[in-house]
């Protein structure tokens, strides 16, 4: 899955995904990836949030719209990536996957679980260029 949240330069922001879905799918299996709040979610005046592992699992806990309402409460998107992720992980201790978060400020965090790290890219003014960053997994 690929997974994206976008500001764009006049502030508005939106997530998408595009995925291939799980190895040795089901034919015919919808994933997580199109379902908002679990492959991605988005308040124009909150943050947004795109996740990707093991859909089965995650559409269970809408991990996207999770980690949005995390903002909301005044979390960084580091820790509202954190606590999405954990929320599955307390059910499902092997599962795999990770999410990216940002705020409408352009603050951005990341986490995950089941694998050593995982990379997420950042574009933004400040970097001037695309910036791969890797966060060690819970
Ligand atoms: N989330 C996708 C799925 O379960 C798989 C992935 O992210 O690689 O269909």
């Amino acid at each position: 899955t690929v997974g994206m949240v976008v500001i764009d330069n006049e502030g508005r922001m939106c997530v998408g995904t595009s995925s291939n879905g799980a190895k040795h799918k089901i034919p015919g299996r919808v994933g997580d990836s199109p379902i908002p709040g679990a492959g991605a979610y988005v308040d124009q005046d909150i943050g947004g949030a795109a996740a990707t592992g093991d859909g089965d699992i995650m559409m269970r806990f809408l991990p996207s719209y999770q980690a949005v309402e995390n903002l909301r409460q005044g979390m960084t998107p580091l820790a509202a990536a954190t606590d999405a992720i954990y929320r599955i992980v307390k059910k499902y201790s092997d599962f795999s996957g990770g999410i990216v978060v940002a705020n409408i400020k352009g603050d951005y965090g990341a986490a995950c679980h089941g694998m050593n790290e995982f990379p997420f890219s950042v574009c933004n003014p400040v970097l001037g260029t695309v910036k791969v960053n890797y966060v060690q997994c819970i």
